[in-house]
């Protein structure tokens, strides 16, 4: 069988000696793959290139469309992009898959019976990066959450339980506040859920979700959720199993891959032998699978299961009376080396199908080409302005109201503030002017807003932005204030 090319990097502080170690297990095992190595991190950030990798290391990239990556530090101060973010979407790898499972009585765990797999949404949410400081006092980011993008990373996350004989797959969102952005995922969600009947579905509340998940994790099996959300929970996650150093992940898309430890370059424990390889080796094991050499896999995994049942831990699991030797990075990967072809006695035994995992290739359907009529009938003028009471800001904004608009309201950060506000409400120098058609129910054009502008602009008042207010099929797309 031809060996499979995959590109490897191995990262900054403790990622080269962990690197070195996973890989030493994995062809030590018999993977059959050959390695391209490409610099990134630290050094490429010093060379000035902004994203902490170099151009030339994209068509390695590309080519094998697989990547091994360690840790990397990322530059303190403004100016450079994360390379975990950028390599993520630049290469659509829109599901990130982080198994956090404990290892009792092994390794320290209040949740002995703890197997939970966070699937992450990878690409959209709070992680554009699209910022911008708007007035003296307000900067904003953009949380940008699409239907192709609950589509693929829903339907990953049920086809992803079907494959591994997962019985549940549950929702985390904050929709009760964010309605529109939270809304569209739990709505894909519970549209994708109703395809799969062998599996169980549920929606918790992110924040009591979280709660339960951290005092309970036994509840849960499969757990979806947006970005930012499976960021910070698979972290929690994997610590409540045992340790960040223990969880290793996958980034999936259509085409590519990559594979890392969930933890970062850790630089105090640098260079001293001392960091533990597990998280990276299992990312290693998911890579593994993923490129159809779930033989390999098992029986690497298998190893390191028995060497942690034998009490071979470094140093940031080890446990005075459970432990049996302390051992450095090295040590311990040459323990695994040496238990290949064995397999946990008291821990559950893993096993895998020697073919590609059908979940990484699945083709995803995306519905979202279904045309909805959309009508313009208004839009939000953001002001950045600090001249008054919001009475007054009325008064100016109604002298401005063109032909065919309305000022139907002032929010301050959110807070409707006229008419009828409270003068309790906190304001800010940041301002937004609700116009809609004068006449209920006509609709409004471009034309009647760029004279609003015009208007507003003349009258020497500064507008940051503005938002159209378009309803889609009849149905508001735009959050409504209190009140409206
Ligand atoms: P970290 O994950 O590097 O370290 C957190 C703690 O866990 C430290 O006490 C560390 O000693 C310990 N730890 C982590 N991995 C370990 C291992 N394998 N063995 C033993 N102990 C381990 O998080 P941090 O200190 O916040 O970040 C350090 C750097 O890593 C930062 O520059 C950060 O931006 C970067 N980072 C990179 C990635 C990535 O490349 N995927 C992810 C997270 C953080």
């Amino acid at each position: 069988m031809k060996n499979v090319p995959i590109t490897v990097a191995h990262g900054d502080g403790i990622g080269p000696e962990i690197m070195n170690a996973s890989l030493h297990i994995l062809k030590e095992a018999g993977a059959r793959i050959d390695f391209e190595t490409i610099e990134i991190g630290e050094a490429v950030y010093n060379k000035g290139f902004k994203g902490g990798i170099e151009d030339k290391s994209w068509e390695s990239l590309r080519r094998t469309k697989v990547f091994y990556k360690a840790p990397i530090t990322t530059p303190q101060g403004g100016g450079f992009k994360s390379l975990n973010v950028m390599v993520r979407t630049t290469l659509g790898l829109y599901a990130n898959i982080r198994p956090c499972v404990s290892y009792a009585p092994f390794i320290d765990t209040k949740h002995p019976v703890m197997d939970v797999v966070i699937v992450r949404e990878n690409e959209e949410d709070l992680y554009s990066g699209i910022e911008h400081r708007q007035t003296n006092d307000m900067v904003q980011t953009l949380k940008l959450i699409s239907r192709p993008g609950c589509e693929k990373i829903v339907r990953y996350a049920f086809e992803y339980a079907k494959e591994n004989n997962r019985k549940k797959v549950t929702c985390f969102t904050k929709d009760n506040i964010m309605k529109m952005t939270d809304g569209l995922f739990h709505k894909v969600f519970d549209e994708i859920a109703a395809e799969y009947s062998g599996i169980v579905n549920e929606h918790w509340i992110v924040d009591i979700g979280a709660a339960k998940m951290a005092d309970t994790p036994e509840a849960f099996d499969v757990i979806v959720m947006p970005n930012l959300y499976g960021d910070i929970l698979s972290d929690v996650a994997a610590q409540i199993a045992g340790s960040v150093g223990l969880a290793g992940s996958s980034n999936i898309g259509d085409q590519c891959a990559m594979f890392e430890a969930i933890h970062g370059s850790a630089p105090r424990r640098a260079n001293q032998n001392l960091a533990n390889p597990s998280g990276l080796f299992l990312g290693g094991i998911m890579m593994l699978v993923h490129i159809g050499q779930g033989d390999v896999a098992e029986r690497a995994h298998n190893a390191w299961l028995k060497t942690i049942e034998d009490g071979i831990h470094t140093y940031d699991v080890y446990q005075e009376g459970v432990s049996k030797e302390k051992v450095g990075t090295k040590e311990f990967a040459d323990a695994v080396v040496k238990r290949l072809g064995q397999k946990p006695e008291k821990l559950k035994a893993v096993k895998y199908n020697a073919t590609v995992n059908k979940a990484a290739t699945s083709t995803t359907s995306i519905t979202s080409n279904t045309k909805t009529k959309k009508e313009l009938v208004g839009v939000d003028v953001f002001l950045d302005w600090k001249g008054g009471k919001p009475d007054d800001l009325a008064v100016l904004m109604n002298k401005n109201a063109t032909e065919g608009l309305n000022l139907a309201m002032i929010t301050n950060r959110g807070v409707k503030v006229w008419p009828e506000g409270f003068s309790e409400t906190f304001c800010v120098d940041h301002w937004r002017c609700r116009f809609t058609s004068k006449e209920k129910g006509k609709l409004v054009n471009h034309t009647q807003i760029v004279k609003l502008l015009e208007k507003i602009n003349a009258s020497g008042l500064d507008f940051i932005k503005t938002e159209n207010l378009c309803n889609f099929d009849g149905e508001a797309g735009y959050s409504l204030i209190q009140g409206q």
